[in-house]
């Protein structure tokens, strides 16, 4: 271990920023009548709903039950296909199969690991005569997909497209903020303590179509509805009654409770100062790197996107460097830098091979194999960059 180098703090691939103010807010829920259920739901769909554009906010449990009452909403059933692209966490595969849809897996951009037209022309090929239903583009690190050019492929085709944007809150697009769903029926998110705003466990959906909003926030609770009752029984003297409920559809508790809310609601009010510092940091990776291309590489930012940089994701040509991924990664480690890997391929993993067998798709093969991610987080200080840099090329071998 180089001298020094237990001095330094840890440095994480991410991590939540929590502060007094968000500690008092939770607090403030813990006190109040409300524990789940309470007008902090309301709040912070109201206030997601204004910084990403959106006219619909509906808040839930995490980003995977968000994915899921997004596709449930847009009628995905069995025997539906869903179009995902392979670089990708497995929730984004996994919302379609828990409809009882299969999914084509699209390959990427080897050098973005984002799903293009092209990719998602030659995956629509692989649909052969089953219907086609919904295509969920994903913005890897928030760089976004051209969705404009996906939701004309898939309207062609007969399907709805919704947006994983988990990576993405605080992105923006020349088509405006990632959530407004310029091109899209619906944009998911999470709240995970990695992504960019942190509830603990917590997800959203936005969308323009209120009746899209609806049918999720009627999944979210069990599929009962508190009005418009369908039976008889749920009137006396012609007036429904107080105590009623009526179970419509199979539903699931997909609820955000208020005391996560409170602290969405403070978090929110964060996100452009989160968003400016994450910018900040990544800019100054760029510069710090730039000598070391082409053996290291940071991932360009597709045309006119500002990106909310969920991670900072390089590209390293581990052949050249004559080390394996995990070599760097564990030397790494031992001088107090932390790294990840965005993602395996999806359709590497056992269910899905299990399911679907083997399947090429060199694109995602190749951005899977050069792909790490380092530490970026609002907490970094102004000179982490430079540590982390200075470790990888200490690591790679490469002396600027
Ligand atoms: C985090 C994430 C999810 C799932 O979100 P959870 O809140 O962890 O359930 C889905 N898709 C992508 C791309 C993600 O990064």
């Amino acid at each position: 271990m180089p001298d020094g180098a237990g001095a330094a703090p840890f440095l994480p691939y991410g991590r939540q920023t929590i502060e007094d103010d968000d500690l008092a807010a939770v607090v403030a829920a813990l006190k109040s009548d409300f524990l789940t259920t309470g007008p902090l739901v309301d709040r912070f769909e109201a206030a997601l709903a204004q910084a990403v554009g959106a006219e619909h906010a509906v808040v839930c449990s995490n980003g995977t039950t968000a994915l899921h009452l997004a596709v449930h909403a847009a009628g995905v059933k069995p025997g539906d296909v869903c179009v995902v692209p392979a670089i990708t966490f497995v929730a984004t595969a996994n919302c379609a199969r828990y409809q009882g849809a299969d999914v084509v897996f699209a390959d990427v951009d080897p050098a973005t690991g984002l799903m293009t037209a092209d990719t998602l022309t030659e995956a629509l090929t692989r649909v052969g005569g089953r219907p086609l239903r919904a295509v969920l583009p994903v913005h890897l690190a928030g760089n976004t997909v051209d969705t404009a050019a996906v939701r004309k492929l898939a309207e062609a085709a007969g399907a709805v497209v919704i947006e994983d944007a988990c990576h993405a809150v605080g992105t923006r697009t020349p088509a405006g903020p990632v959530g407004a769903c310029a091109d899209s029926v619906a944009a998911c998110f999470s709240f995970h303590p990695v992504k960019t705003i942190a509830t603990g466990e917590g997800g959203a959906i936005t969308t323009n179509d209120a009746e899209f909003a609806a049918r999720m926030r009627r999944a979210r609770s069990h599929g009962i509805e508190r009005a418009d009752f369908s039976i008889a029984d749920g009137f006396d003297d012609g007036r429904p009654n107080p105590w009623w409920y009526e179970q419509v559809e199979l539903g699931w508790n997909y609820r955000l409770p208020d005391v996560l809310c409170a602290l969405g609601v403070s978090q929110i009010a964060k996100l452009d100062r989160f968003v400016a510092r994450r910018r900040f940091l990544a800019g100054r990776y760029r510069e710090l790197l730039a000598p070391y291309a082409p053996l290291v590489r940071t991932v360009a930012t597709p045309a006119g996107c500002e990106p909310a940089l969920h991670l900072l994701q390089v590209r390293i040509d581990f052949e050249a460097a004559g080390l394996s991924r995990r070599e760097v990664a564990e030397r790494l480690r031992a001088r107090g830098i932390g790294s990840q890997v965005h993602y395996i391929p999806v359709h590497r993993q056992p269910y899905y091979r299990g399911l679907y067998g083997e399947q090429v798709l060199p694109g995602a093969d190749a951005f899977y194999a050069s792909t790490l991610s380092l530490p970026l987080y609002p907490g970094m200080g102004d000179e982490d960059p430079a540590r982390v840099v200075e470790a990888v090329a200490a690591v790679l071998g490469l002396q600027s």
